[in-house]
């Protein structure tokens, strides 16, 4: 085969295949960043932090309660005087609502996680209000009120969910990762390494201690945080909740 033909089908592999393929990559990075990223405003207000010089972060957690590391969490966060965030599925109070209720109790702050968790819902309006208005019924049920902070499952934003989200007086909540690979298990002190590197003035940094509002073993999460809150104490962060740092109140009266 002469040079100019091999040259010739690899231009032609590289327009039939990967050109094709580079757009794809470049749509699902824009799509990524304009509807999962934690830290893309494109389509509203959607705040991963609150305005603050004081070296003050929020500890949050997604998709408990899962027992027993939220109750180990808790019974950590005790020992150190710790407030944190738990932004929960409606399914996953009906789960284990006496966590919660210990939670809410104890002064943390529960926030609303939608409903069941299943990507599929949070990809049209009208079934992203219905996953609201379940999970509301479920905190006005165990709890007796409703959170003002509503962390998108995925946080995955569509055109007008923000807005949606807000109509129903809810504070839309983003968060930065404590690790790109946490959902995996990693080994703690590699989670700890990662949440302590996110941890700034009003970061909200985010842990799972449950997965996919299914459960699952979060026992190095557990270990990653006691390892997290002591090294960022010993730099001299203190911890306070989502609702403090962004201003506003952490429950909306029952309607
Ligand atoms: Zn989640």
């Amino acid at each position: 085969m002469g040079y100019s033909t091999s040259c010739q089908k690899g231009g032609t592999l590289y327009r039939k295949f990967i050109l094709p393929l580079g757009g794809a990559g470049v749509c699902i990075g824009s799509l990524y960043w304009l509807c999962m990223s934690p830290y893309s405003q494109l389509q509203g207000d959607f705040p991963y932090h609150g305005d603050t010089d004081e070296r003050l972060v929020a500890i949050t957690f997604d998709d408990g309660p899962n027992q027993p590391y939220t109750s180990q969490i808790a019974s950590l966060l005790a020992d150190y005087d710790i407030k944190a965030t738990f932004f929960q599925p409606g399914a996953c109070v009906e789960r284990y609502p006496e966590v919660t209720q210990e939670l809410f109790s104890a002064g943390h702050v529960i926030g609303s996680h939608a409903y069941s968790h299943r990507f599929g819902k949070y990809l049209h309006l009208k079934s992203i209000q219905q996953e609201i208005e379940q999970a509301d019924a479920v905190f006005a049920k165990y709890l007796g009120v409703l959170p003002s902070l509503y962390r998108p499952p995925w946080l995955l934003r569509i055109p007008g969910s923000l807005a949606m989200i807000r109509s129903h007086l809810l504070q839309p909540v983003s968060g930065e990762f404590c690790h790109s690979l946490e959902i995996f298990q990693p080994n703690p002190a590699r989670i700890a390494r990662g949440a302590v590197s996110k941890a700034k003035p009003g970061a909200f940094i985010l842990f799972h201690d449950g997965f996919d509002a299914k459960g699952g073993n979060r026992a190095q999460t557990v270990k990653a945080v006691k390892i997290t809150v002591e090294r960022l104490s010993n730099a001299g962060y203190g911890f306070t909740t989502v609702d403090k740092l962004l201003g506003i109140p952490a429950y909306r009266p029952l309607h």
